[in-house]
Order: C-alpha cells, then sequence, then structure tokens
C-alpha cells in the first residue's frame, strides 16, 4: 500500500490566492459614495496625469466601478453595459456606516434602552 496522502501537496497554495484577491480588490461602495462622488474629487479622478502603470495610461476611469480602461470606446461601452448599471443602483443606496453595524451587533444607545423597557423582570428588581 502506497502512501494515500502527500504531506505538504497545498504548500504556501493558500497564499497565491489570498494575493491574486488584494491585487483585484478595487474601492469599496461607502469610499466611492462618500469620497469618489464628490464633484471636486471625481474631476480629479477622471482627469488623471498620465500612469504607465494603469490600463489606458490612466485616462479612461469610470469612477462609479474604480475601474481603468484601455480606450476611450471602451470606457463608453462600458457605462452601457449591465455591470454599470447594476453599480449605479448600488450607489444610490445608502451607504453601509459604522453606526449601523453597531445598531446591529446591539451596542447602539438605542437597542440598550429598548432591551430596559422591554424586560419587565429587570424592573422588578430595581424597584
Ligand atoms: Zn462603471
Amino acid at each position: 500500500m502506497g502512501r494515500l496522502r502527500r504531506s505538504r501537496a497545498h504548500h504556501a497554495r493558500r497564499d497565491i490566492h489570498r494575493a491574486s484577491r488584494t491585487r483585484v480588490r478595487t474601492r469599496d461602495l461607502d469610499q466611492i459614495q462618500l469620497i469618489d462622488l464628490d464633484p471636486k474629487n471625481r474631476q480629479v479622478l477622471e482627469a488623471q496625469p498620465i500612469d504607465f502603470e494603469t490600463p489606458g495610461l490612466a485616462q479612461h476611469y469610470c469612477v462609479e466601478c474604480a475601474k481603468y480602461y484601455e480606450t476611450d470606446s471602451a470606457l463608453q461601452s462600458h457605462w452601457r453595459s449591465k455591470v454599470h448599471k447594476r453599480r449605479l443602483k448600488q450607489l444610490k443606496e445608502p451607504a453601509y456606516t459604522i453606526e449601523e453595524a453597531e445598531r446591529a451587533a446591539g451596542l447602539g444607545r438605542d437597542h440598550r434602552r429598548a432591551t430596559r423597557v422591554e424586560g419587565p423582570s429587570d424592573v422588578m428588581v430595581e424597584a
């Protein structure tokens, strides 16, 4: 009977996947909503200096999707695409804030007040 399982078969493989995930990661929706869509910031993003490291020399940038395009026609067709329209719809919804996250976790002030009112046993002990 040979070896059933080779040890270290996936040695360091995980880190490659993590690296590629990090590389393709773009800006988060709330960052775009609160920072990039500001008219002043938008102007800066749309008129970037020529950068040889980015696709299309950083001259064709979609602010909403935080993505560079090679040519002007590629950007134009992207604006008509489903991906871009879906993104516009997502950006219309309010950003997920820290306050909302805390309220969901029960850390918010209004949540604590609600539990005190709801629990009659606590009131009985206090009285
Ligand atoms: Zn777009």
